[in-house]
């Protein structure tokens, strides 16, 4: 299948928050032109086919780190080279994203906007270590719909320390009240390397996280918001097409520093070295994916959706009937997961617990 979605990483950032193990450099310490340079350079090598592209997705990092003019030296290759682009994203922190460079996002075609927002209160926003305050969030928010660019997701981290109902009140209301039509809710991970880890700070337990996850699900469905992936939320018809491509397991090209592609059943992964990204080297680790893998991948990634996957695409693409080829493990998990119009699902009241239906299944 050739792919139709491509992942571009721009790893500049203005300050280092305090949960973050994505691949990011201070901004100040590579230059910015140079990395597009060699980033463009990669884009040609991978002779992407003129009009095969749906879907580009420009995250970070921060790219609204970016000065105008680099934007448009970015935004504007990708305009002219890929214009049968449906749904093109760029990600962005609320301090780093004025009205110019809005507008010079739908001069290019960019019609979705993700913004790290991640909490509605000043307190929180120092203990996570970010650039932003509230302020800059909901002054961000306001140009965006004065512009009549309506399409933003905002992210959230849920699960800090000492982090009350009231404050998950507070996100909630904030996001509602921004009007954004796709939310994503990640609950925090302390990564190795990051300054929470080091500081051992720890997430709350997982029984307070899944109360908090039951009462967003409650609270956002409410508010006409549906849950269609563990973490993400849409207004109907507002799902990111991009992370669908992840999501079904589908394949996609990807560029810039540590960026991961899957293309012809070979996963590959771009260089976290920006040294040596800078002198134009990806020195892309590759693994071919086996058939029993690539069967393990789609359902891993296919059961995260609210949806599940057809069973009927399961049947074309390996070659078999998912109901008889997996009966054995579909009956140690079946009060789980259902089939419901052609589609095999994990139920929605148990996708928050889905690691150890997945690993019965996968078993
Ligand atoms: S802005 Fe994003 S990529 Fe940069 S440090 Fe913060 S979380 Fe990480």
């Amino acid at each position: 299948m050739r792919p139709k979605s491509l992942y571009i990483h721009i790893p500049f950032c203005e300050k280092i928050c305090a949960y973050c193990d994505f691949a990011k450099v201070m901004n100040g310490t590579f230059s910015h032109m140079k990395y597009l340079a060699n980033l463009l350079k990669e884009l040609e090598e991978e002779e992407i086919p003129f009009d095969s592209l749906k879907t580009i997705y420009i995250g970070g990092g921060t790219p609204s780190c970016l000065t105008l003019d680099e934007l448009d030296l970015l935004l504007s290759y990708l305009y002219e080279h890929f214009p049968s682009v449906e749904e093109f994203t760029l990600e962005a922190n609320p301090e780093s994203l004025d009205k110019d460079k809005i507008r010079l996002c739908q001069m290019y075609g960019v019609n979705r906007i993700s913004l790290g927002a991640q909490a509605a209160s000043d307190d929180i926003l120092k203990t996570l270590n970010r650039n932003h305050r509230m302020k800059d969030l909901i002054r961000c928010c306001d140009d965006l719909h004065e512009l009549h660019f309506d399409n933003f997701n905002l992210d959230f981290i849920y699960g800090l320390p000492g982090m009350t109902k009231k404050d998950l009140d507070d996100d909630i209301e904030l996001s509602l009240k921004l009007k954004s039509k796709h939310l994503s809710y990640y609950s925090l991970q302390i990564e190795k390397g990051t300054m929470f880890y080091n500081k051992h700070i720890k997430a709350q337990d997982d029984e307070v996280m899944r109360e908090m996850y039951d009462y967003l699900i409650k609270k956002l469905h409410e508010a006409g918001f549906e849950r269609y992936e563990v973490s993400n939320f849409a207004i109907p018809g507002y799902e990111s097409r991009h992370n669908l491509t992840y999501w079904h397991d589908e394949p996609y090209y990807a560029v810039g520093l540590s960026a991961s592609g899957y293309i012809n059943q070979t996963r590959f992964t771009n260089t976290h070295s920006m040294t040596k990204y800078m002198k134009g080297l990806t020195d892309r680790a590759t693994e071919e994916i086996s058939s029993k893998s690539e069967e393990f991948e789609f359902l891993m990634l296919n059961l995260r959706l609210v949806s599940g996957f057809s069973l009927d695409k399961f049947k074309e693409r390996f070659h078999k009937d998912f109901l008889v080829s997996y009966q054995k493990e579909i009956k140690k998990v079946e009060e789980y997961v259902q089939v419901k119009d052609g589609y095999f699902a994990i139920k929605p009241e148990y996708l928050y617990t889905m690691d150890h239906i997945l690993l019965e299944l996968l078993k």
